[in-house]
This record gives C-alpha cells, structure tokens and sequence, in this order.
C-alpha cells in the first residue's frame, strides 16, 4: 500500500489481492466445500467418474478434486470465509494429510478458478465502475529484476481475449452430493481472457490474470509464487506458452467493456466488498500474499518498510521477491528526517 497516493490511485497489485481474496474465500460454487480426495494422476478411490473428459484424458498431465458441499452451512460455517486452510474436512484421510500447505494454496485456487477468466474481468469492470470516470491506477510489475511503475487511467485498461489450443493439463473439480463438474483444459481450445495496461500512449504493456492458477503452479504469479499474474506481455507470452501449446494472443480480440458474466450479482457484492477494503486500507491492512484481513490476531508487519502486512512468515516469504522492489524507508521516517534539519 502506498499512503502516498491517497485516495487519489489506485494500486493494481493491491486491487488484484483484495478482488482474488474477496472472491475465492465466496465463490458461490465452492461456498463451505471440503476437500474428499484428490487424484492425480491415477483415478479416484472414493468414487466412480465416468466423465469423459477426465476418463480419456490420461496423456497429459492431470490432476481431480472431490469436494463435499453441505446442502445447508451451519450457523458457524455461514460468515466464515473459505480458504486454503479451512478447505480439509475434520477428520481428513491420510492422502490429505500429507498435503503442503503449498499444495493446498494451489489446489484451493485451481478450484475456483474453473472458468474464471471471465468472472475475474468482470468483477474488475465492476470494481472500476464503483470509482469516478478518471480514477487513476498504479500498475507495479518487475522484469529482469527491475521494477517498473507506471500510472495510468482505470478506464483505458483493456480486455484480451484470446484462444489456447491444446491445453498442457487438464484439472477437474467435481463438487458432491449435487454432482457439478468443472473442467479446465479439457478441450482442444478454450479461450483465455486477462487485463492488459498500458502506460500513457503506448501499446498494451502489462497483463493482469486473475484466474491464472486454473492452469495449477505454472499460473503462479512473480517467480512462480503470486496467486495471480501481473506481469510485462513478453513474460506473459512465455507462461502462455505453459498453459497451452499454441496461442494466438497477437490475434486477440481486443475490448473496453466486457458483458455481465455467470454470477454476476455475487461479483458485484465482490466489488462493493473490495471497494470497502481498500477505502479502510489504512486502519485495516491486508496480508501483502493472499489479501486476508487480520482475523484476530494482527497481521505482522515488514519489519523494514513497516508498509507491508502479512499472516505468517510464509506468506511474507512468498511475497518477498516482489515486495523487496518496493519495499523503502519507512514513509514517516522519512518525513521526519525532512523537519529534522541535519547538524
Ligand atoms: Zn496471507
Ligand atoms: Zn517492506
């Protein structure tokens, strides 16, 4: 967060944790599922799918959920949010026991974001929509080691949408006892729609992909870390290149608006929600990794910049390759050395 621009801009990197963190700890698709079981790449063993799509699929690389939804939450579920660390059911099996908390983080997102490309740039455009016409917003991203910042206006980021032929994976989601299946790459296209920004008077220079994990680790954000991606187009044309065999991003159709998504009254509470978070920014800080607020406990803090807000160390670990290029003096350290005259 940076105090220094006020209300006047926003920040991008910060905007994408508390949109990613307000919609998946809701996600309506999700909301209080339990992880049963997890197969990859064999079948499952607790139940029988006989889906296509996950059955023939056995060349490429792939990886299946079981999730256990209760038809009614109970009151002490209802306002609890859904995240990595509340997704194991009471009494998991051993399998899900010998989870990384890692594997759960990437498990937990490739869940939720089947088909969640066109939800995320809806919720963004609902976010944005929320603001004045000339809100301005502040894109951070790093290429070979250097960070980069520009500001520019809101409105003119532009929506790509793109086709992927031959996804590299294939992961599959199925949501019991209602029986839903969501699937990522199970076709030999599928369109891919991200943000792209610019800086003022230049082409397309910056692309945003919120639903980046669909694609599991290689959809990790900065240095394979990040739970989303914003990074420069020509890195994002390398991790293309790992989603799917074939792109065609410099044919891609290239949009201001896009048209209300599935679920799009959820999204618009997401970006009312989101909104709310970043006007209480000060007062209410977000872990700098996965965007929670502080649930009880604060959130520590770097102890360098003083600026910078995380849950535990190993989400301030995760966060530090990008953070570092922006993590300065303490702000009001150096406010103070400028009425301090020096002797
Ligand atoms: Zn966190
Ligand atoms: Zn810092």
């Amino acid at each position: 967060m940076d105090h220094n621009y006020a209300d006047t801009v926003l920040d991008l990197h910060d905007i994408a944790l508390l949109l990613n963190y307000e919609r998946a700890s809701t996600e309506p698709r999700f909301r209080h599922a339990k992880l049963r079981e997890v197969a990859s790449p064999g079948d499952f063993k607790t139940v029988r799918l006989l889906t296509p799509a996950w059955t023939e699929a056995g060349a490429i690389p792939r990886v299946g959920f079981i999730f256990d939804k209760p038809l009614k939450p109970t009151r002490a579920e209802k306002d609890e949010p859904d995240l990595p660390t509340n997704m194991l059911p009471a009494s998991p099996s051993a399998d899900l026991r010998k989870l990384t908390p890692k594997e759960l983080e990437t498990y937990f997102w490739q869940a939720r974001n089947h088909d969640g490309c066109y939800r995320t740039v809806t919720l963004l455009q609902h976010f944005i929509d929320l603001f004045p016409e000339f809100t301005r917003v502040r894109v951070r991203t790093v290429e070979n080691n250097t960070p980069r910042s520009y500001t520019t206006l809101a409105n003119e980021r532009l929506i790509v949408e793109m086709k992927l032929a031959n996804p590299r994976s294939l992961s599959m989601s199925c949501v019991l006892p209602v029986n839903t299946t969501y699937i990522t790459g199970g076709e030999p296209t599928m369109d891919h729609a991200v943000l792209g920004f610019s800086a003022p008077g230049s082409d397309i220079d910056t692309i945003l992909d919120l639903s980046s994990l669909q694609f599991g680790d290689v959809g990790r954000g900065h240095k394979g870390r990040s739970l989303f991606v914003l990074e420069p187009v020509s890195q994002y044309l390398d991790r293309l290149n790992k989603y799917a065999e074939r792109h065609n991003y410099y044919q891609a159709k290239i949009s201001i608006r896009i048209n209300d998504a599935l679920d799009n009254e959820w999204l618009k509470e997401v970006a009312l929600r989101t909104k709310l978070r970043w006007h209480n920014r000060v007062t209410d800080p977000w872990c700098g990794h996965c965007g929670a607020p502080s649930r009880g406990e604060p959130l520590k803090r770097c102890s360098k910049c003083q600026n910078a807000y995380y849950c535990n160390g190993d989400h301030q670990h995760a966060a530090w390759t990008f953070h570092k290029h922006f993590c300065n003096e303490p702000k009001a350290k150096n406010r103070l050395s400028l009425k301090t005259p020096s002797s």
